[in-house]
C-alpha cells in the first residue's frame, strides 16, 4: 500500500470528473451546539436496544451511510450496526432532476429508512449526531447516548455561501429559502420543482460553483432537464448557466452538443464567468463581466464538508473545503495527524479528489464496511479505488443520455490522484437514457430491499 504524508496531501490535485481551482474557502462561524446539548436528555443513554455484538454506529443515512450498514451487516451478520439519520424519509438526489422534468414520479425517489433497515438486519435511529467523545467511545445525539466500538460518519456537505461574499445570515437565508441551491435536502428538489413548473418566463438562473462540487455532471444536466420543460411548454424564458470554467466540468462535448442542438433558445450558457457577490432581494448577480438579472433560480455556492466535522474537530483545518482529516487509503479519522483507528468518516465529506457522486461514495462504502468487518476479525484488506458511473439525461423527448465511467488509483511519484481505466460516452442516445433509470433503480433495490 502506497505511503502517503500530510505534505502530499496538499499536493492532491483535482482533474478529470471535476475541475480545481481549490484556492480561498470562507471561514465559518463555528457554533459549539455540542458544548451546548449536554444537558437534559442528552445526558441519557438513548433507546435503542442493549448492543449484541460488536456495535458499529455508522452517522448519516446518505448514499454512502445506507450502503455502510447494509454491507457491514452482511460482512459480519454478528456486528449489531445503528444508523443514525436526522431525516425520517429519504428522498434521492441522483434522479430527482428526471421527476422535475416529469420523466418519473415521486415515489421512485422517496424511500423509507425503516424498510432500509428491516430488510438488512441493522437498526435505524432516527436522530442527530450533536457531539462525539472519542477517548470513551460514545456518541450524543439529540435523543441520549450511545456507545460503539467502531463509529463511521458519513455526514455529507454543506454550502459555503461566503464564497460568494455573502455572509449575513439575513441575506444566507434569503438565498437558501428562496433560490435554494437543490444539492443537500429533499425539500430544496421540491422547491426547485414546484418553481419550474410555475416559471412564467425570463431568466431562470443556475449556477456552477467552484472546486470540487457534489456531482460534477449536475449543473448541466438540469440545465438541459429545466430547459426541456420550458420548451415543451413554450415558456418565453431561457436557463442561465453561470460557470466558473471554460467549459462544462464533465462530458463537456456531450452537454455543450446538447446546449446547442437541444436548447438553442433555451440556454444561455455562460463559461470562464466568476461571480463575485449577489443580490437576492434584487435578483442580480455581479459577475467579473457584468450585472446579471434573473427572475427565479436555483443558486449553487460552493461546498465544503459537512460543519459537523468542523464541530467535532475532525475537519482538515488546511483544506480548502473543509473536508474530513483521514487517512485516505483507510478513512480512520486522523486529527491533528493522529489516526483514530475507532473512527472512519468517508462519502462527500471526503478530501481525496473523487467525483462527490453517489456511485462512488456507495462503491467506497462497500469498500469501508469489508474493511471494518476484516479488522474486526484481526485482518487487514488492501485499498480498492472507488468506482464512478454517471449518466446525465440531457433530452426528454425522447429520454437520452450520456455517460461517464472510471476509477482511481494514487501516484506516488507525483504525489496525487489520478483517474485510471477511465470511459465517457458523449453521443447522446434512447439506450444510455434507460441506463440511467436502471442504475438508479438498482441502487435503490440495493439500499432499500
Ligand atoms: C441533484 C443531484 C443529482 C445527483 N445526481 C447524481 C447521479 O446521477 N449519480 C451519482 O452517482 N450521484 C449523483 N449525485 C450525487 C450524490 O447524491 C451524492 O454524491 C451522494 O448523496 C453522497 O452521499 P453521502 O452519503 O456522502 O451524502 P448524503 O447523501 O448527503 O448523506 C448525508 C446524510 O447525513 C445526514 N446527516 C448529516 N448530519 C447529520 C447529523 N448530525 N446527525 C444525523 N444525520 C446527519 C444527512 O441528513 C444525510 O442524509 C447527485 C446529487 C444531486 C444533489
Amino acid at each position: 500500500m502506497a505511503k502517503f504524508t500530510r505534505r502530499d496531501f496538499g499536493k492532491l490535485s483535482a482533474g478529470g470528473f471535476a475541475s480545481a481551482g481549490l484556492a480561498g474557502g470562507a471561514t465559518v462561524a463555528a457554533a459549539t451546539p455540542a458544548a451546548a446539548a449536554i444537558s437534559g436528555i442528552t445526558a441519557r443513554p438513548a433507546e435503542v436496544a442493549q448492543a449484541r455484538g460488536r456495535r458499529v454506529i455508522v452517522v448519516g443515512g446518505g448514499w454512502s451511510g445506507l450502503t455502510l450498514a447494509k454491507y457491514l451487516k452482511m460482512g459480519d451478520p454478528e456486528l449489531d450496526v445503528v444508523l443514525i439519520e436526522r431525516r425520517s424519509v429519504f428522498i434521492s438526489h441522483p434522479i430527482s432532476g428526471l421527476w422535475l422534468a416529469g420523466l418519473t414520479p415521486l415515489e421512485t425517489i422517496a424511500h423509507s429508512y425503516l424498510d432500509a433497515a428491516a430488510h438488512n438486519g441493522y437498526t435505524y435511529f432516527n436522530a442527530s449526531l450533536v457531539d462525539v467523545d472519542r477517548p470513551a467511545r460514545r456518541v450524543t445525539t439529540d435523543q441520549g447516548w450511545l456507545a460503539y466500538d467502531a463509529l463511521v460518519l458519513a455526514p455529507g456537505i454543506d454550502y459555503d455561501y461566503a464564497s460568494f461574499g455573502v455572509t449575513d445570515p439575513h441575506q444566507i437565508d434569503l438565498l437558501k429559502s428562496h433560490y435554494p441551491a437543490g444539492f443537500v435536502s429533499g425539500s430544496e428538489h421540491i422547491t426547485l420543482a414546484r418553481k419550474v413548473q410555475g416559471f412564467k418566463g425570463g431568466v431562470f438562473v443556475l449556477t456552477a460553483p467552484p472546486g470540487i462540487y457534489r456531482c460534477s455532471a449536475t449543473p448541466y444536466e438540469r440545465a438541459c432537464l429545466i430547459a426541456s420543460v420550458f420548451k415543451k411548454r413554450n415558456i418565453k424564458g431561457k436557463v442561465v448557466l453561470i460557470d466558473p470554467r471554460d467549459q462544462p466540468a464533465v462530458s463537456a462535448e456531450g452537454f455543450l452538443a446538447a446546449f446547442d442542438e437541444l436548447y438553442g433558445d433555451f440556454i444561455d450558457y455562460m463559461p470562464s464567468t466568476e461571480i463575485e457577490g449577489i443580490d437576492g432581494e434584487n435578483r442580480t448577480i455581479s459577475t467579473g463581466f457584468d450585472d446579471i438579472a434573473f427572475d427565479d433560480g436555483a443558486i449553487y455556492p460552493r461546498i465544503r464538508g459537512a460543519r459537523l466535522l468542523e464541530y467535532l474537530g475532525l475537519a482538515d483545518a488546511k483544506s480548502a473545503q473543509r473536508e474530513a482529516a483521514i487517512d485516505p487509503f483507510t478513512y480512520n479519522a486522523m486529527p491533528s495527524g493522529t489516526i483514530d483507528p475507532n473512527v472512519y468518516i468517508c462519502g462527500d465529506c471526503r478530501p481525496m479528489p473523487f467525483s462527490k457522486s453517489g456511485g462512488t461514495a456507495r462503491s467506497e462504502a462497500m469498500y469501508v464496511a469489508a474493511l471494518i468487518v476484516a479488522r474486526a476479525g484481526g485482518k487487514e484488506i488492501p485499498w480498492q479505488s472507488p468506482h464512478t458511473t454517471c449518466y446525465s439525461m440531457v433530452n426528454t423527448e425522447p429520454p437520452e443520455a450520456i455517460m461517464v465511467d472510471g476509477q482511481y488509483r494514487f501516484d506516488a511519484t507525483a504525489g496525487q490522484w489520478a483517474h485510471f481505466e477511465n470511459t465517457a460516452n458523449n453521443q447522446r442516445d434512447s439506450a444510455m437514457g434507460k441506463k440511467a433509470f436502471e442504475w438508479a433503480d438498482a441502487h435503490f433495490r440495493d439500499m432499500f430491499s
